[in-house]
């Protein structure tokens, strides 16, 4: 890394200028902040003279980022981070239909650039069950809706073995963007995006998470899980009980593990008719 990107990442993480829109490289993807937009930014925080006018017009500028990414074909793209694609109320909606119309622009992170859809979730607002993925994949980037495809249909079959349709639970996922080639997102998109995934729980208040595959558990309790650990347990994430199993997608791979779901399952749907 450059000293001159060094120092500028220094300077705005002691400022906290751009909250969690600073990006590094990583992943294979390399995002770049654009220098003279920084600089000009940093000039305005040194001056002694700045007047109220001059302060909204540079929260208007800090709204923008401009990154540079770095496809694994080689090929560059630049992107603008965009505080202003969604609407700036949007931690108080109270209905998901509010929260949908607030968010569904949103280019707070370089996913909103490579998406073909985004994803917010489908199913029951008022259901006491809320099923979460990681992120949506190629079919879900394409229909909008989370978990279609061959994991959306086992994931439908699992529900039935328990009684449960897909219209009786909210399935989403941690992230609304497809990641390109399924890649695993990376942590800055998921701070920037799990906010919303927050928002949405405090707008169901479900009385059981079900979270799918170890990618998930790991993204939501923010450590490195073992599946046949965790798997099964009731566990707290943010003062709702989470349950993690296999994502279908597994199962798929390795029918041997449809009996530790068939389990978990069976375990949940006790505890959902208590
Ligand atoms: S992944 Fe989330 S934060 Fe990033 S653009 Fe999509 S909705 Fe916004």
């Amino acid at each position: 890394m450059s000293n001159l990107k060094t120092d500028i990442i220094n300077y705005l993480e002691s400022q906290k200028v751009y909250g969690n829109n600073i990006f590094f490289e990583g992943d294979g993807i390399e995002f770049k902040i654009d220098k003279d937009l920084v600089l000009k930014n940093m000039a305005k925080k040194q001056s002694p003279n700045k007047n109220i006018k001059e302060s909204s017009k540079e929260s208007t500028i800090s709204s923008k980022i401009k990154h540079e990414i770095k496809e694994e074909n080689g090929n560059s793209n630049s992107f603008i981070a965009d505080e202003n694609s969604v609407n700036k109320n949007w931690r108080d909606a109270k209905s998901l239909e509010v929260l949908y119309n607030d968010i569904h622009n949103c280019m707070r992170c370089e996913l909103g650039a490579t998406r073909n859809k985004f994803v917010f979730g489908k199913g029951d607002p008022n259901a006491d069950l809320l099923i979460i993925g990681e992120a949506p994949g190629r079919d879900e980037d394409q229909q909008g809706e989370p978990f279609v495809g061959r994991s959306g249909k086992l994931l439908t079959s699992i529900l039935e073995s328990i009684q449960l349709s897909r219209d009786d639970v909210f399935i989403a996922n941690i992230l609304k963007c497809r990641p390109p080639n399924n890649r695993r997102p990376s942590t800055s998109e998921v701070d920037t995006c799990e906010v919303y995934l927050h928002k949405q729980i405090e707008i169901l208040n479900p009385k059981y998470i079900l979270a799918l595959g170890l990618t998930a558990a790991d993204t939501l309790l923010k450590e490195k899980c073992i599946m046949k650990d965790i798997r099964g347990e009731i566990m707290d994430y943010r003062g709702k009980k989470l349950m993690i199993t296999y994502h279908p997608s597994a199962l798929l791979r390795n029918p041997n593990l449809k009996r530790p779901v068939w389990e978990d399952m069976k375990k949940l749907k006790g505890l959902l008719t208590e």
